[in-house]
């Protein structure tokens, strides 16, 4: 009975797992034709024209980035490992959510030691770091303030982001990170999912607190990689040793 109930779970599971990701990559697909139909007008300034066409670039960026965490929930590996400076990529965490938090009446405050490189791929931590600061900013609805700091902790980077938001109880706490938890309207539940398991395969650590109509700090712990090369030569051996 037992393997019966977990096989139905785990259908239940690829179910809606395919059912939040078609309904999440169709709304900015169907946004996508849309504008594409538009273009065909003769009359159109260019101005008009190019208006359209970053809509679109827009909506298939967030398909792209839906199916992204899918395949890493599907595929947790790291591939085209680099040292990577943490100053400089928090500052392109900052620059790419600004808008998003602009928009949200989130003012951004930073606090960013320098000198602190670990090992790992860019694209995936960003994924990993614009997954936690989305969901801090999505729990101020009303705006409020969002932390990102850096600093160094013994041999561990400690990257911390902290909301003024609605905060988690302790229910909330223990599900974060489970596939599909999610308390918004348009939610996927994967966004933590995915950020525990990134953080997983670096070795990372995370630690989450939280109370209720205050906020949440959200820690990642990362071993600091001993900074051999300077991170000009590591660009160029990573090139090298990127495959194709
Ligand atoms: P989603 O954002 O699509 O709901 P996530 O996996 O990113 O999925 O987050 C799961 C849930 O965890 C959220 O719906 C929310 O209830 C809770 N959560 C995550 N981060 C925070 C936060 N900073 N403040 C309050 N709740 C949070
Ligand atoms: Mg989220």
């Amino acid at each position: 009975l037992e393997n019966e109930i977990g096989k139905l779970e785990k259908l239940k599971t690829v179910s809606e797992l395919a059912a939040s990701i078609s309904h999440e990559v169709r709304n900015p697909l169907t946004v996508t034709k849309g504008f594409l139909q538009l273009l065909k007008d003769p009359d159109l300034t260019d101005e008009k024209k190019i208006g359209y066409i970053d809509i679109a670039v827009d909506a298939l960026d967030q398909a792209e980035s839906t199916i992204t965490d899918y395949l890493t929930f599907a595929k947790p590996s790291l591939e085209n490992i680099k040292l990577l400076d943490l100053h400089k990529e928090l500052i392109y965490i900052e620059n790419f959510i600004d808008p998003y938090a602009a928009m949200n009446n989130v003012q951004i405050e930073v606090h960013l030691q320098e000198d602190i490189y670990i090992a790992g791929e860019d694209q995936k931590l960003h994924q990993c770091l614009i997954n936690v600061v989305k969901n801090g900013i999505e729990s101020m609805p009303q705006g409020g303030k969002l932390l990102i700091e850096l600093r160094r902790v013994v041999d561990n980077a400690m990257i911390t982001v902290t909301d003024t938001g609605i905060g988690m109880d302790e229910e909330q706490l223990e599900r974060l990170g489970s596939p599909f938890f999610t308390t918004k309207d348009i939610g996927t539940g994967l966004g933590t999912m995915v950020a525990y398991s990134i953080i997983k395969t670096m070795r990372g650590e995370v630690v989450v607190k939280s109370e209720i109509g205050k906020g949440t700090s959200f820690s990642i712990l990362l071993p600091i990689a001993e900074n051999s090369l300077s991170p000009a030569e590591d660009n160029l051996l990573g090139k090298l040793s990127s495959p194709s």
